[in-house]
């Protein structure tokens, strides 16, 4: 062995790229996350062959200040969290300032920015080098766009995991269904090879909000669902959204959504609670369908557990299971009063 060194800024940005930058769906992921932390209304995403090619993004939200563009692909660069604190009560999606570092170490990365207060728009452009990167006037109407071409052409360890383009767009996909269900009131646009795959209006009512469900997850879905809102006054815990009839499950699971104040999470707890409501009315093997949003004071649910932020933490897990499990137990007897029999609430 030889002597112990720092590793350079580089090597140690791919190796950290390994928890956040799996494939080209987890690169859509975090942008898409920064495009809403940004404010945007309207995000466009351009991908060529399932993304692995290239990935383009473009959104017209805040933008970046010049002086900030060599620091957005710094690891450990945010403007999201200035103490711990701001951990307790995080709003935005991005917090750990390493997603724009990881992914421009594994790809050739540009960025081009105009900020809502400037005048001009900027760029800059990584290769996957450790290199001062330079700053160069570019023509961009205000907001962000991010252009990430040849992903893992310098690893070609990852890149032998990557499956076919047609699996890893699905995988993309996927990734932008989940976050146009997380935020109604922004407009999507997905093309795969300059194909149209999704367009999606923001919905400000009710009505149009259940018609972007409809897209994303199928008519079939929202004609074979209940829709409910439950508040719980004393805990502040509120439950909403569409559940699927027991006649609509599926045989995999794989029309579940479960949003924690905006965030697209798995949680064992969660899983449990859903299925206990549905456990009389589903037949065995067969999985329910559902998009569901619980809103809860972000100082009770911690989101820095894991780097890809799918997991979280609830501070009172036992109060957050029961509320799911009642509510959705009590709207599914509703429909079948035979599956009240076991309601002890
Ligand atoms: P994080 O999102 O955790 O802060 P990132 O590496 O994803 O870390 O981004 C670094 C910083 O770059 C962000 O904190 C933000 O200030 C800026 N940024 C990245 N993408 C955008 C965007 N689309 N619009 C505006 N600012 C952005
Ligand atoms: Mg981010």
């Amino acid at each position: 062995m030889s002597r112990i060194h720092l590793l350079s800024p580089r090597l140690a940005n791919q190796i950290a790229a390994g928890e956040v930058v799996e494939r080209p769906a987890s690169v859509v992921k975090e942008l898409l996350e920064n495009s809403l932390d940004s404010g945007a209304s309207q995000v466009e995403i351009d991908v060529e062959q399932g993304g692995i090619k290239l990935i383009r993004l473009r959104d017209n939200g805040d933008g970046i200040e010049r002086d900030d563009l060599p620091l957005a692909l710094s690891r450990h660069a945010t403007s999201k969290i200035l103490a711990l604190e701001d951990l307790e009560a995080v709003g935005s999606l991005g917090f750990r300032g390493e997603a724009l570092a990881s992914i421009s170490s594994v790809s050739r990365l540009t960025l081009t920015s105009r900020h809502s207060g400037a005048e001009n728009a900027w760029q800059v452009q990584t290769e996957g080098r450790d290199m001062e990167t330079s700053v160069t006037p570019a023509a961009h109407p205000q907001g962000t766009s991010v252009e990430v071409r040849d992903l893992f052409f310098n690893t070609p360890a990852r890149r032998k995991f990557l499956r076919t383009e047609q699996t890893e767009f699905k995988h993309l996909e996927e990734v932008v269904k989940r976050l146009a269900l997380s935020r109604s009131d922004v407009a999507f646009s997905l093309r795969h090879n300059g194909r149209v795959i999704h367009q999606l209006r923001p919905a400000r009512t009710e009505a149009e909000h259940e018609r972007r469900i409809a897209t994303v997850c199928g008519p079939a879905f929202i004609d074979q669902s209940l829709s409910l809102d439950i508040a719980a006054e004393a805990s502040g815990l509120r439950l909403w959204g569409w559940i699927g009839l027991p006649t609509f499950s599926r045989s995999q699971a794989d029309l579940q959504y479960f949003f924690v104040n905006g965030r697209i999470i798995r949680d064992k707890l969660v899983a449990h609670a859903i299925r206990q409501a549905y456990q009389d009315v589903l037949f065995h093997g067969r999985h329910p369908a559902f998009v569901l949003y619980l809103e809860l004071d972000p100082k009770l649910v911690d989101v820095n557990v894991h780097p890809t932020k799918h997991e979280v933490r609830f501070r009172e897990g036992r109060l957050v299971h029961d509320f799911i499990f009642r509510t959705l137990h009590r709207v599914i007897a509703d429909v079948r009063p035979e599956a009240a029999a076991g309601e002890t609430a």
